[in-house]
């Protein structure tokens, strides 16, 4: 076993104690990784609270360090991917791609104009609206992409100037120890803490006296907690959670470019992607022949080992999420609908799970009605657009949704009816460092990327002078 430690007050440091970090494809514990005491969690934030003030003067220090945390992200690309999937279960070249996808936050960030209006008032008077750090950011990630959505929160809250102590998934710690390990002689010491532990650390994060922000992403009831304990405290708060998106193949649909598409993006990842298409609706008139292309498609995917090249999907990253696709299939088998491809183990102790296709499905089905975050994609078919529409934006969750047809007015039309912080259009997923995403009602508060995304980590300054 590797030794892997916490970068903190910028020093790598072991953990009193530590926990093991078990491989999805084997289900077997290969490591441990250090479980960051209260006591260290003290010292990261006073470590931040004290290189607060030099950080935030920095300005062009600050975007020389970003392109450097790029730099090394793409340099060790190889190192880190291979942590990722070895304790995450996605294929190697998926994992390459979301540390060069981090990197890119990095990349735009390190380039991105900072941000000053003026104003002028109706007494003549022209006044300054510029931006100034907020302190200390607790950032705290999920274990579908534990490197990429570092990144994500990382580039725009550092180019902010303010510190962050961050923690991954206590499922997925590895790969950002590393990467907090490979940034501490990047950055100054105390401007990145990377701490590992689970629900508890978190939990003390979004309550310590000394963050004055917290940013997470991770599901809805999780999101619930962290908002009452930074609410307490008056911090702010950004919240990107769960997402059960609704893809709508209407008339004029290329149904086999469709069927292909959503195929792609509903499981790669092994469906454990917040903004993939969850539960799809289809104009009855092309329903048989979408669910024949769709399912050809799914049957045909490579499952198995993630570290083989030609693996297309890996295992489920943890028992324990396994388990309630496997349960939502079940209940939905049992309530009457059908399935029509995968749904089932594959032999051995690792948590694989044949991509399943479940159709006949019913918008009451928790199967269509939770997020299912994993490999198994309802279909209903549907004669009346508007009230299909209806019962796509009855739910709470509201991040994402999609039309597919070749007909443009039908597609805006239906794009406009949506309810979701983010509408695409024969495509789905789509994520770029400059788009805004904000999932609404309960998906998220508060936005991510682009100018927004570092407006999120900035407070005004009003400047009457
Ligand atoms: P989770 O909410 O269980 O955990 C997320 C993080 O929060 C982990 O680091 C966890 O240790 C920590 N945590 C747990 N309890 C906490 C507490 N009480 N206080 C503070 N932190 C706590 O989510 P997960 O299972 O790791 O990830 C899956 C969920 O994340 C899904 O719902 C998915 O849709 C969502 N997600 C959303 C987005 C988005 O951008 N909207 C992106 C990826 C994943």
């Amino acid at each position: 076993m590797a030794d892997f430690v916490m970068a903190i007050a910028g020093e790598l440091v072991a953990g009193d104690a530590s926990f093991e970090v078990v491989n999805p494809a084997t289900g077997e514990a290969f490591e441990a990784a250090p479980e960051c005491s209260a006591a260290q969690l003290d010292q990261a934030l006073h470590a931040a609270t004290e290189a607060w003030p030099r950080w935030r003067a920095a300005t062009d220090e600050r975007r020389e360090a970003l392109r450097a945390c790029s730099r090394v992200l793409t340099r060790d690309v190889d190192e880190i991917a291979a942590l990722i999937t070895a304790e995450q279960g996605k294929p190697l070249a998926q994992a390459r791609g979301e540390v060069l996808f981090g990197s890119q936050w990095f990349d735009y960030y390190a380039e991105l104009p900072w941000p000053e209006e003026t104003v002028r008032h109706a007494g003549g008077t022209t006044v300054k609206v510029q931006r100034q750090s907020l302190g200390p950011v607790a950032a705290i990630v999920p274990w579908n992409f534990p490197v990429g959505s570092a990144c994500m929160k990382l580039a725009p809250a550092l180019l902010a100037g303010n510190p962050v102590v961050l923690k991954p998934s206590a499922s997925t710690p590895l790969s950002m120890l590393h990467v907090g390990e490979l940034l501490n002689p990047v950055l100054p010491a105390g401007v990145l803490a990377v701490v590992s532990g689970g629900a508890g650390l978190g939990a003390k994060m979004s309550s310590h006296p000394d963050v004055r922000k917290v940013t997470l992403t991770g599901s809805i009831p999780v999101g619930m907690k962290v908002a009452g304990a930074a609410a307490a405290d008056l911090k702010r708060v950004t919240l990107e959670l769960g997402g059960n998106d609704p893809a709508f193949v209407l008339r004029g649909a290329d149904v086999e470019a469709a069927a292909a598409a959503l195929a792609e993006m509903s499981f790669r990842n092994c469906g454990q992607i917040c903004n993939a298409p969850k539960r799809i609706f289809v104009d009855e008139s092309l329903h048989d022949a979408f669910v024949e292309a769709l399912v050809a498609r799914v049957r045909a995917f490579r499952v198995g080992d993630p570290t083989e090249p030609s693996t297309e999907v890996g295992p489920v990253s943890t028992i324990a999420q396994r388990d309630h696709v496997e349960e939502l299939v079940t209940a939905a088998r049992d309530a009457g609908a059908r399935v029509v491809a995968g749904g089932e183990r594959l032999p051995g102790d690792g948590s694989y799970y044949r991509p399943a296709v479940v159709i006949d499905a019913r918008p009451e089905m928790s199967i269509v009605a939770e997020e299912q975050f994993g490999p198994a994609l309802p279909v209903m078919a549907f004669d009346d657009l508007a009230v299909a529409v209806e019962q796509a934006n009855g739910s709470r969750f509201g991040l994402g949704a999609s039309v597919w047809t070749d007909d443009a007015e039908l597609a805006l039309e239906t794009m406009e009816g949506l309810a979701a912080g983010s509408v695409w259009w024969n495509t789905h997923s789509e994520l770029h460092p400059e788009v805004p995403m904000a999932g609404i009602k309960w998906s998220g508060v508060g936005v991510e990327h682009g100018t927004w995304g570092l407006e999120s980590f900035l407070d005004l300054k009003v400047m009457w002078h």
